[in-house]
This record gives structure tokens, C-alpha cells and sequence, in this order.
């Protein structure tokens, strides 16, 4: 018999094609009179639309959301609010916008919005990540939690198809991890395992043709589903590996995922059959952990962490941070093993 505790999800989802349209009303229906539009210098054009979209409930855009949310530009952002009286947030963009929202809800209470354009999951997750300094921080606050999401698949078209793959392994990542979490429980197994389906069978779509509406449907299909797994159970040594090398040596954070992951899970096979088959069925392939390496491979995403310009003398480093503080993982996580695990992963080895 399974014992199992499941966290149930409070927030609303809208999904399709040219939902961005029902913006006003989701609002409207969260009492939002007055709206500050976040998103990055880059997203300026699509925050523009949406600003028209909400006419005179919106009291401002804020443009310059960045990576691993600084607190500096949240403590900007925070003051921008104050000053046009925002009483809520509408995140339009991917993690990095999403993790501003966040941090300005953390800061004021005004309920958050978010229409993502990313794979990255950050919407459906209670999790934060802050950095000042060159130290990133993560916490789960239930009040981060946006209370609406609006998923368009129109906005993702614009996403360049080599970043959307990326972003698309990251998915991966959290559906991977949640199938053998400590917390797992029967919804996120079906969720994870249904999220890695829509994203292998769509991220080749993406790639070649990354107008093709059905494919970025799937695909963002998926990434709803991965961001709810990780938002709902617990990660492992993979998400440890990725802030690790993200924090350290400021490697790209979904390039680094989508290198880390096939040798994480083969550290992970001998604890954790049931996923490893999982993993394996939705791949098609007769082993997980090289399945992703070859997937990977195909969809031509880098393999290498020295490619992404982490330096060979980092690698001991990293096995210390890793295991000094490690999070919890199917299999006890040993310096030796990780030291190892990381030389292969920054050689673009073969996971074995
Ligand atoms: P990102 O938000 O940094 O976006 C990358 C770039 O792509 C940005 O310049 C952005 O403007 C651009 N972009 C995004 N969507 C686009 C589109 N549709 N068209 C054109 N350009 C577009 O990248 P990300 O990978 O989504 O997020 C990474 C950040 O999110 C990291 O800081 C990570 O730690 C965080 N994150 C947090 C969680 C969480 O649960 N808290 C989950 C995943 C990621």
C-alpha cells in the first residue's frame, strides 16, 4: 500500500492560444485596479501590448527585470510600485521576470499575475530566488505563489528556438526530479512522467520549426505540468548540482541543467528504478540516463560544462559545496562520486 502526502496547488491556470486577451478580466477578478507590467529590456514590446490590453489599470511598466533577481533592481522595482501606487504585479517574461514578481510580493503583499514565455516552470512554484551580492539564496514562501497564470502560447513564438530547447530540458529537469523526490506522491508521478512526454515529443518541433503552433502548445504543455511538479515536491541532487554551478561560477541556468541532467540520473538509476523506467518509456529509449545524453545530442544543445565556460579547477570546489549542504537524494551523495560526476559533465563525457 503507498502512504503519501499530496500539496495541492492554489493557483488558477489559463491556457491556450490568445489568452493574453482575457488579461483584463483574470485582473478584474483579483481586484487589481492598478497594475505595474514587469518584464526585461528585451520583452519591452510584448509588455507594451499587454499594457494596452489593460488600459487605465495599468499604472506603469517596469522594464528591467534580470537573472537570478538582484535585490537591487527588486528594491528599485519596489519603489517604482510605491510610487504609482501599484496594488498588484503582472510578471510577463520567463524565471527571471517571474522571480521579480515574487520578490515584490514578498515585499508589499499586491497579488501577482504571470503570463510566462519561458519553460522555466517559475509561475506554478512557491520558490524564490534572490541574490545579493554574489550570494543567490532560495526559499519556499507560500506567498510568492502568483495567484493567476496566464499561459499564451502566442508569446512563446518569439522565443529563439535553441533558447527554447534549453529551457525545455530544464523543464525536464523538475519532471525528472519529482519522479523519484522524497516527497513524491501519485499526482506528481503522473504529472512528471506527462510532462516529459509533451516536452520529447515537441522540443524536436521547436527546434526546426519553432512557429509551429501544436509543437509550442506541447511543449508549453509540458513546462506547466514540470513547473507544478516543482512547485509541489522536493528536488534532489540535480537542482543542487545546477544552483551550485549557477551560483559559483555564474554559469547560464538553463544551459547548465540541460548539461547536468543525463549524469545526475545516471548517478540516481541504482536508487530509483521506477523512475529510471519512466524516464526511459518517455524516451523511447533503452536506458535513462544516455536516452537524455542522446537526446540531448540530437536536439544540439550544448553537452559540456567547459563550453559554458566554467573552469576544469572549479570542479573540486563544486563537489565540496555540493556536499557540504546537499539536499536530500534517492542515493547518498559522496564527494569521490560527485567529483567524479562533475569531470564528466564538464568533458561532455558519456554519463555512466
Ligand atoms: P529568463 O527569464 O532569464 O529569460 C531569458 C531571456 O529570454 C531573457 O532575456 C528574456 O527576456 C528572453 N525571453 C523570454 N521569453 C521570450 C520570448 N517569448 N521571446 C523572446 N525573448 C524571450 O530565463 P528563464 O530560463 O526563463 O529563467 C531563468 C531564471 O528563473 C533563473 O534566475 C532561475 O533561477 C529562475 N527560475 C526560478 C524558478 C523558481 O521556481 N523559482 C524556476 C525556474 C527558473
Amino acid at each position: 500500500m503507498k502512504t503519501f502526502v499530496h500539496r495541492g496547488q492554489i493557483t488558477k491556470v489559463v491556457f491556450g492560444s490568445g489568452t493574453r486577451s482575457r488579461i483584463p478580466e483574470e485582473a478584474d477578478a483579483l481586484g487589481c485596479r492598478r497594475v505595474l507590467i514587469l518584464c526585461t529590456p528585451g520583452q519591452a514590446g510584448q509588455a507594451m501590448e499587454v499594457h494596452d490590453l489593460l488600459g487605465t489599470a495599468a499604472v506603469g511598466t517596469f522594464t528591467e527585470a534580470a537573472p537570478h533577481t538582484p535585490v537591487e533592481v527588486t528594491q528599485k522595482a519596489v519603489a517604482y510600485a510605491r510610487t504609482v501606487r501599484a496594488d498588484s504585479v503582472l510578471a510577463i517574461g520567463g524565471g527571471s521576470t517571474i522571480g521579480l514578481g515574487k520578490a515584490i510580493a514578498l515585499r508589499t503583499g499586491v497579488p501577482q499575475l504571470a503570463l510566462p514565455t519561458t519553460y522555466a516552470g517559475s509561475e506554478m512554484t512557491p520558490i524564490l530566488g534572490e541574490t545579493e551580492g554574489r550570494r543567490k539564496t532560495t526559499r519556499r514562501l507560500p506567498e510568492v505563489l502568483p495567484k493567476t497564470v496566464v499561459y499564451d502560447v502566442d508569446l512563446t513564438f518569439t522565443f529563439p528556438a535553441a533558447a527554447s530547447v534549453v529551457s525545455g530540458i530544464n523543464a525536464m529537469a523538475h519532471a525528472v526530479e519529482a519522479l523519484y523526490a522524497q516527497d513524491r506522491d501519485p499526482l506528481a508521478f503522473l504529472m512528471a512522467g506527462e510532462a516529459l512526454e509533451s516536452l520529447i515529443r515537441s522540443l524536436p518541433v521547436v527546434a526546426q520549426r519553432p512557429d509551429d503552433r501544436e509543437a509550442r502548445a506541447d511543449a508549453l504543455h509540458g513546462a506547466w505540468l514540470a513547473g507544478t511538479c516543482l512547485g509541489t515536491v522536493g528536488m534532489a541532487l540535480h537542482h543542487k548540482v545546477c544552483h551550485v554551478l549557477g551560483g559559483t561560477f555564474g554559469l547560464p541556468h538553463a544551459e547548465t541543467h540541460a548539461v547536468v541532467l543525463p549524469h545526475v540520473v545516471a548517478y540516481n538509476a541504482p536508487a530509483a528504478p521506477e523512475a529510471m523506467a519512466r524516464i526511459a518509456e518517455a524516451l523511447s529509449a533503452v536506458d535513462a540516463a544516455s536516452g537524455l545524453f542522446d537526446f540531448a545530442g540530437r536536439l544540439g544543445v550544448p553537452r559540456a560544462l567547459r563550453d559554458l565556460g566554467m573552469p576544469e579547477s572549479g570542479i573540486e570546489q563544486a563537489a565540496e559545496l555540493i556536499v557540504r549542504d546537499g539536499y536530500w537524494n534517492p542515493l547518498p551523495v559522496q564527494r569521490t562520486a560527485v567529483r567524479a560526476l562533475l569531470a564528466r559533465a564538464w568533458a561532455g563525457q558519456q554519463p555512466c
